[in-house]
């Protein structure tokens, strides 16, 4: 057996596998989120709801689907859409109800280390700047994890 021949070949396996280890995304998570929006200025000042669905987090993409359980509109829905680096994370929330799908909740957040909890502020674009000026909204958001 030529051994110098074999732990080339073992060096090469050991290779592929960080390069396989570093390829390979981290697993994804899907968890169930809730939390709350407050807006706090502009068009939403008093505007609040209460959000709870799932949120899919890995390989620095952010997603998800849930209701806005205190919206009072049976097109309740929601959808996120947006990224997660370093955790600083960059979701843009869409209502399913048509007064106000127009225009998503632009969010910006931190992701705490331990991953249960996402806290930040958004704003909204004014829904009808043609005849309005109120210049958007703005406001908080604090999610957290819901653990089973
Ligand atoms: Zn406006």
């Amino acid at each position: 057996m030529d051994t110098r021949q074999d732990s080339h070949v073992r060096a090469g396996d050991g290779a592929q596998r960080i390069v396989e280890a570093l390829l390979r995304p981290p697993p994804l998570r899907d968890e169930e989120w809730e939390g709350a929006f407050t807006g706090t200025a502009g068009s939403t000042e008093g505007f609040a709801f209460h959000m709870r669905g799932r949120l899919l987090l890995g390989s620095g993409l952010v997603s998800g689907t849930g209701r806005a359980v205190d919206l009072r509109t049976p097109h309740d829905g929601v959808s996120l859409d947006g990224s997660e680096e370093a955790g600083a994370v960059r979701v843009d929330l869409w209502f399913d109800e048509p007064g106000v799908a127009a225009r998503p909740l632009a969010c910006d957040g931190t992701l705490s280390g331990d991953g249960t909890r996402i806290e930040g502020a958004w704003t909204v674009d004014c829904l009808n700047p043609g005849e309005c000026d109120c210049g958007g909204g703005r406001g908080t958001f604090a999610l957290r994890r819901v653990t089973a």
